[in-house]
């Protein structure tokens, strides 16, 4: 068996279908950033990949009722799902561009705009590697489901909650191509929203005596909230657990009267080992008595209007380096590469939460672009990063059954 499989990824087939598809990967990353998405707005989007999907020959595309799309490429035992949210950030004061980011513009062997490396080159490599398997013949018993999926900027992890909890597919790996450099990435650090509510008593602000001003019993907790960030775990992988103070609220009948309730707005981020009941559990801790802490949700509908709502809580999670789907991504990276490639972490949330962090399906990242430039007004992906991800995601599929039963 890994004789054959062996042969079926030879290095040489692939590197000249994956040349040969260069233009067209361009051309569909460009027609996707031509096409703005915001969270909730991914419609119009979604059907262009559909089509392209169609066109270099899925065996099955559908659109599920959260509006994510999930085209298939074989129907053996082992079930392998890659994902690229669909949805981009907006583009801010558009005067800071240098160019038209919804262009797509191709200088200097990179594609440059908004979405370019977060995260539709992701998408664009995917569909292309699903037409090298289909004309490399590097089918196998497995089903390979790409997914585009919806809501991630706005609640990361959402659509895969979804995905893994109403679909009906059961996978045995996920694979996120947010940018990684090309390197294989293995967890992040989870986050959440957190806010605490202090009540007072209001009354006329020229005799303050009469009420309870609670922003004055929030600003000891704002002083402990900068203290607890000191002494937060540290975890030689992930790095520290943060938390940060990033507003803070009154509700005043008038700028003349004590307010009646103070809120503060928390961003918690977490790293290994710390949980939703911990991180809050440190809050209350320190919260003035009688405070509300309040893990926040997010209840938007999706474009199609379904809603789904979820805690804002994003788990940590960390696949061990010794991981079969570990080792899978690294065996894929050195046959095409003939070297280690490097395992690391992401610096910002993906849509692993949802896989991993709460439905504990073991997953790996591996994309294109530079995470860095994501959300920047210099976003860009290199074009040879587009073409060497469509190569990974063509032999991941049977590298992995292969690794599995090595
Ligand atoms: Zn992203």
């Amino acid at each position: 068996m890994s004789t054959s499989v062996e042969t079926a990824i030879d290095r040489a087939p692939l590197d000249a279908a994956a040349k040969a598809c260069e233009a067209e990967i361009v051309g569909f990353l460009r027609d996707l950033i031509a096409i703005p998405a915001e969270s909730c707005q991914e419609g119009p989007v979604i059907q262009r990949i559909k089509q392209e999907m169609e066109k270099v020959g899925f065996d099955e595309v559908r659109i599920d009722p959260m509006g994510n799309i999930l085209g298939r490429i074989g129907s053996g035992s082992k079930v392998i799902m890659m994902d690229s949210h669909t949805d981009t950030v907006g583009v801010g004061d558009p005067k800071e561009w240098a160019w038209d980011p919804y262009k797509g513009k191709v200088e200097d062997g990179f594609v440059w705009g908004r979405g370019t490396c977060d995260q539709r080159a992701g998408m664009a490599s995917m569909v292309y590697a699903g037409k090298m398997i289909k004309d490399l013949g590097l089918l196998g018993d497995y089903t390979l489901w790409v997914v585009g999926s919806v809501q991630e900027e706005d609640c990361d992890g959402l659509a895969w909650l979804y995905i893994l909890r109403e679909d009906g597919i059961r996978p045995d790996c996920v694979v996120i191509t947010e940018p990684t450099n090309l390197h294989v990435y293995r967890g992040h650090r989870g986050r959440m929203e957190i806010e605490v509510h202090v009540r007072g008593r209001s009354c006329h602000a020229s005799a303050p005596e009469r009420g309870d001003n609670p922003i004055y019993r929030v600003m000891p907790l704002v002083q402990e909230i900068e203290k607890l960030n000191e002494r937060l775990k540290h975890d030689s992988f992930l790095g520290k657990g943060t938390i940060a103070v990033t507003e803070i609220r009154s509700m005043t009948p008038s700028l003349c009267a004590v307010p009646g309730a103070c809120s503060i707005h928390l961003d918690r981020r977490l790293t290994a080992g710390e949980t939703l009941e911990s991180a809050v559990a440190e809050v209350k801790a320190i919260a003035p008595e009688g405070a509300e802490v309040e893990v926040l949700s997010y209840e938007v509908p999706s474009y199609t209007g379904l809603k789904y709502p979820m805690q804002k809580y994003y788990p940590t999670w960390v696949l061990p380096e010794e991981d079969v789907l570990v080792r899978s991504a690294v065996n894929t990276y050195r046959k095409l590469n003939g070297r280690k490639p490097v395992v690391d972490k992401w610096v910002f949330s993906t849509n692993g939460v949802g896989s991993m962090g709460m439905m504990r399906v073991p997953t790996v990242g591996f994309g294109p672009g530079e995470e860095d430039v994501a959300h920047s007004v210099v976003e860009r992906v290199p074009i040879f990063h587009l073409v060497e991800a469509a190569k990974f995601y063509a032999a991941f599929p049977l590298t992995y059954l292969e690794t599995l039963h090595g």
